[in-house]
This record gives C-alpha cells, sequence and structure tokens, in this order.
C-alpha cells in the first residue's frame, strides 16, 4: 500500500521477539509444546482425584508445577499473538495463531481438573490449609479460584466450552479483527479530489487533522468504509452476544457485565458509584467544548471537531527526542522507572514502525514474568503519540516491577492495570507543560482534557452503550445495524452535552471498536483506572519521594492482591464516593485553568 508517512514517524523501529522464537517455524515452538504436554500427563497422574487429600505443602507444590505448566505453555501463543498484531495480512501467521489457539486449549483441558477440585475444597478445609505459612504466596490465587465456584459447571461441561470456544467465539472475534484491520478507507482529499487508500489509524490520525475539511473528508471515508463492513460486523456482534447470554445463563450470571466484575475483583456497587459519577458530570465536558468551540471560531462541533487541534501546530516530536523526553519525565518521579523505561528503547522491546496490516492501537503484552514485556504502537510523531507512548511505557515499568512475583501473582486486574499507564502519562503531561509558554499550554491542557474525557466519560458511555446492548440481546433478541447505531448515538452525546452535537454519520462509529467483541466490559476499567489514577497522582504530588517508593512497592506487588488490598497500601478506599469525587475535582481544576489559559491568550 502506498501511503506517505510523516517524516518524524519511527521507520525501522521494529521489536525482537527472539527471547520467545524466531519464526513461525522454529522447532523449538512444537518442542515447547511436547514439554508442556509431557509435564502435563504426570501431572494428572499425581493429582487428579486427589486434590482434596493434599495438604498445605502438598497443596502448594501442586500449584507451584500447575503455574510453571501454564507459564511455558503460554509462549507459543504469546509469541503468535504478537506476531499477528505485527502483521495481520499474513495468512501463514493467521493459520500458526490457530493452530497455538488449539494447542492451547488442548492442554488447558487437561489441567481444567485441578481448579475444579480445588472448588470443591470444603470452606472449613481450606481455612485450615490457608492458615499454613506454606501456601502463604498463593493466597490471593486460591481466593480468586474459588470465587468462581458457585459458577462452574461439570468437568465435561467445561471441556466441551473451551474447545467449542475455538470455532465459536473466539472465531468470531477473529473474524472482527481480520476484518477490520486489513480494510483500506478510500479518502478523497478535499481540495484536488484525488482518492488515496488509508488504513483505519491513518484515517483515525486525520480526524485530528487541523484543517476542517480533512477532517470531513476523513470521517466520510470512516463512515463509508465501515458502511462497507455493517452487515458483516453486526452480525458478529450480535452473535457474540448471544454467545455470552449463552454462556451467562449456564454459568448462573446474573447480568451481563457481571462476570466481568469478578474477574476484576470488583462489586457492582463500586463500579456503579463510578458510573454514575461520570454521567453526573458531564457538565464538565460542555463546560470544555463550549470554550474549544469558540477558541476554533465555529458555531457549532461536531464528531469531526471533537478531536481538531487548537492552533495549526505541525509540531513533530522525533522517535529519539519522544524517547528523551518520556525517559526524562518519568526520572523527575523516581530514577529506578526512567531506567526500566529507557530498557525498552535500548533492548528493542518496542515495535513502533508504521506498517499497513499492523494492527490498530497500542498495547504492551506482559504475559509470563521470565520474559521481558514488549510493546506495540504505531509511532507517527505527534503529540498524541507522545502520550501513546508514556502510556504503555508506564504498563512496561509497572510489568518490569512486577516480575519478581510468580505467574500466578504477575498481573494486576484491569482496574489496576491502568493505574501506572496513566500515571506515567500525567508525568509526562507535567514535564511539558513546563516547559510551555500559555499558546502551547493551552493546547496541551487540550490534549490531557479531551484524553480524560475519552478515558472517564467515553468509556463509561461505552459500558452504557454494551450493558444496552446485552440486555436488549437477552430481552429481544438480534438487533439490527439501526439498533446497535440508535443506541450508540444516544449514549456517546449524553457525554457531551450542548458541547458537541455528533452527526448522523457518527452512528456507525461503535464498530470499529475492538473491546466490545474481545473484552466484554473491559471499557470501565478505563474510566476506572484514570479516575483512581488522578486521585492518586494528587497525593503523589504532596507526597514527596516518600510516596514514590510507596507506589512502586504496589507496583511491584502485581496482582498478588485485590484492588481493595492495594489501594489499602496507599490509604485509599475504593468504597469511598467521597474518593472518586476527587477524581472530579482534579478533572475540574483541569478545565478551569483551560478557561484561565485561553481567556489570557485571548486578552
Ligand atoms: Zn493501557
Amino acid at each position: 500500500m502506498s501511503t506517505p508517512v510523516q517524516d518524524a514517524a519511527a521507520h525501522g523501529v521494529r521489536w525482537d521477539l527472539s527471547a520467545l522464537f524466531d519464526s513461525v517455524s522454529d522447532p523449538r515452538v512444537q518442542a515447547s509444546w511436547e514439554d508442556a504436554h509431557r509435564r502435563a500427563d504426570a501431572f494428572v497422574e499425581k493429582y487428579r482425584g486427589k486434590v482434596a487429600e493434599l495438604d498445605a505443602q502438598g497443596l502448594a507444590a501442586a500449584i507451584r508445577e500447575e503455574e510453571q505448566i501454564q507459564n511455558e505453555a503460554a509462549k507459543p501463543i504469546i509469541f503468535a499473538h504478537l506476531l499477528f498484531a505485527a502483521d495481520t495480512s499474513d495468512p501463514a501467521i493467521g493459520s500458526f495463531l490457530q493452530e497455538q489457539t488449539e494447542k492451547s486449549s488442548s492442554l488447558r483441558v487437561k489441567m481444567m481438573f485441578f481448579d475444579l477440585e480445588l472448588q470443591k475444597i470444603e470452606p472449613g478445609v481450606m481455612d485450615t490449609l490457608k492458615a499454613d505459612p506454606a501456601l502463604a504466596t498463593y493466597l490471593h490465587h486460591l481466593d480468586v479460584v474459588r470465587a468462581y465456584t458457585p459458577h462452574m459447571l461439570s468437568e465435561a461441561e467445561e471441556v466441551l466450552l473451551e474447545e467449542c470456544a475455538n470455532v465459536g467465539s473466539r472465531a468470531w472475534v477473529r473474524l472482527h479483527d481480520e476484518v477490520t484491520a486489513n480494510h483500506e478507507y478510500t479518502y478523497v482529499d478535499p481540495s484536488t479530489g484525488a482518492k488515496e487508500t488509508l488504513t483505519e489509524q491513518e484515517v483515525l490520525e486525520r480526524l485530528r487533522h487541523a484543517d476542517r475539511a480533512v477532517r470531513v473528508a476523513a470521517a466520510d471515508a470512516f463512515s463509508s468504509g465501515l458502511g462497507t463492513m455493517q452487515r458483516v460486523i453486526t452480525y458478529v456482534y450480535n452473535t457474540l452476544l448471544a454467545d455470552k447470554k449463552l454462556e451467562d445463563r449456564l454459568r448462573k450470571f446474573e447480568a451481563a457485565e457481571d462476570s466481568r466484575h469478578m474477574s476484576n475483583e470488583l462489586d457492582r456497587p463500586t463500579v456503579d458509584i463510578v458510573m454514575r459519577l461520570c454521567r453526573e458530570r458531564s457538565d464538565l465536558v460542555e463546560r470544555y467544548y463550549k470554550v474549544k468551540r469558540d477558541i476554533l471560531g465555529l458555531p457549532e462541533l461536531t464528531h469531526v471537531d471533537r478531536y481538531a487541534p487548537l492552533f495549526d501546530t505541525k509540531q513533530q516530536v522525533p522517535w529519539e527526542r519522544a524517547r528523551e523526553m518520556v525517559v526524562d519525565a518519568f526520572g523527575t518521579f523516581h530514577p529506578d522507572m526512567a531506567a526500566r523505561a529507557d530498557e525498552f528503547f535500548a533492548k528493542s522491546w518496542i515495535e513502533a514502525e508504521p506498517r499497513a496490516g499492523k494492527t490498530g492501537g497500542a498495547f504492551c503484552s506482559y504475559l509470563t514474568p521470565d520474559l521481558h514485556p514488549v510493546i506495540l504502537m504505531t509511532y507517527l510523531g505527534s503529540l498524541d503519540n507522545v502520550e501513546t507512548l508514556a502510556h504503555e511505557l508506564g504498563h512496561g515499568v509497572h510489568a518490569s516491577l512486577s516480575r519478581d512475583q510468580t505467574p500466578f501473582n504477575y498481573h494486576g486486574t484491569l482496574p489496576l492495570a491502568e493505574l501506572a499507564s496513566i500515571f506515567g502519562e500525567m508525568i509526562v503531561f507535567e514535564k511539558l507543560t513546563g516547559q510551555a509558554d500559555s499558546r502551547d499550554k493551552l493546547a496541551l491542557y487540550a490534549g490531557k482534557i479531551e484524553g480524560i474525557f475519552a478515558s472517564v466519560h467515553r468509556q463509561a458511555a461505552m459500558f452504557r452503550f454494551e450493558q444496552r446492548c446485552h440486555a436488549k440481546r437477552r430481552a429481544d433478541g438480534e438487533l439490527t445495524s439501526e439498533e446497535f447505531g440508535a443506541i450508540w448515538q444516544e449514549e456517546i452525546q449524553s457525554m457531551f452535552g450542548a458541547g458537541v452535537t455528533l452527526g448522523e454519520q457518527h452512528r456507525d462509529w461503535w464498530m470499529y471498536v475492538g473491546h466490545f467483541f474481545h473484552t466484554p466490559f473491559y471499557v470501565y476499567a478505563y474510566s476506572f483506572g484514570e479516575l483512581l489514577t488522578l486521585s492518586v497522582y494528587e497525593l503523589a504530588k504532596n507526597g514527596g519521594p516518600e510516596f514514590a517508593t510507596k507506589y512502586l512497592e504496589v507496583l511491584k506487588l502485581g496482582g498478588s492482591r485485590t484492588p481493595h488490598e492495594l489501594m489499602g497500601v496507599l490509604g485509599v478506599d475504593l468504597r469511598s464516593e467521597e474518593f472518586w469525587q476527587g477524581g472530579f475535582a482534579a478533572i475540574d481544576r483541569l478545565v478551569t485553568t483551560f478557561e484561565g489559559l485561553w481567556a489570557e491568550v485571548k486578552g
């Protein structure tokens, strides 16, 4: 595909995955599966039907072996996912991914009995076992596994569900990815009428262009491109909604979001407080966009203006400069943060080059603690890209810090997974605004505030979209594209009040949101994490080096405790509405500063 990319783009910046495997034909992939199956067979032989008889030491040894088997077996599949994300268009990689997914399933099936037997141990007996120091490392893991007890099926049923998922939900998700990632959008240049073929990422970039005509043309390209996929995506989403309905019925989950709350280790009342406040505080969004309209000098703002830059800045940040900026900023908070972030560049743990076929968006992959985390993004040189880099490196530092945890204690739950990334973004933001004049500052504040709205209010609106789609699919059957579009439009509009009026064209834009397909109700973790981080960041600003040390200690704990416990280390109570109000107060201050800066610049 011939696509002009800006000069500041990270050409040639590709990751080195050799710590995993060399290629799809690396014989070590096969060897690793053989080893995993050999160990799994021995595990079955030793423990099947006998888990309830184990004493604390025996149980600890069994869990250690289980996590090692899973850790090794995760590697081929991580490798396949990473290759696929970097190049979704190569059929050889697609089929490699499918093969690894199936092999991973067959291993999971073998090992499934263990957790099922763990779940059947009488509560009194389990309490005695847990009191033994031998199990100290796995207390949180045991609680997590046993929380699912009321939602588990028989082993035969669990095996059936697991095996069928490869040709069921997982296949539909992959279809969504393949269809959207490889779609070519036809962009018509507003001044010359010349046609150009763009990737999704490039179209989305142009929606942030200074020239309104370019944004309108990008929105046209995006809408008509999504329009051609409408039938397929509508069917895929309906099928995934039905799949979730079915599984929730079998597993006795009440509301569609309840299983996500369980895996997030949060309860519905805690999440509902946050979601309610997000809706109530849409006044902040409206206030901001009224100022933005004044700055842009437009009579009305629509969906194409939401992310318009305030001034015609062509500011491009070359890759090496971005590295310096982020690493320096992290260093002002804690030297260890800077050192760990810099390692990602020095050791080629980032895949940043713009390329067709590469998946949109960005992520940090940290699936096993014995391997270093890696980052994927597309770096074109904008300040937004710098923030994305800071975000992913925040995750990266978190992952790097928690590598001393065992595999089962390595991953935090979703809502806290965004703590370190958003925190990283805030540090870089402060550094940037400290050096800027009032005009540049205004632009930086706009970027930060819009980013916060995109996380807090927009993801909460997306949560409501999902809630309504799942509920409607359960009550009334399949939804039409028009119905999905209407719910989407209503919920996203509600976050803007009178600040922005979304155009009709925006109705289909739910289709490219991967989270709806991949991980239902993932989105609220962003609202939750952003607000949480804004409040924690305030504490950090007043807490000095002592707080910085305590904060890094929490990151080092990885996922070895519940979100409530981890935040407890910082003195935070997640069930307190007042704590969450603190996050909104921080946003209010940002908007007030923005209003003041504009009054100053306007003169
Ligand atoms: Zn993130």
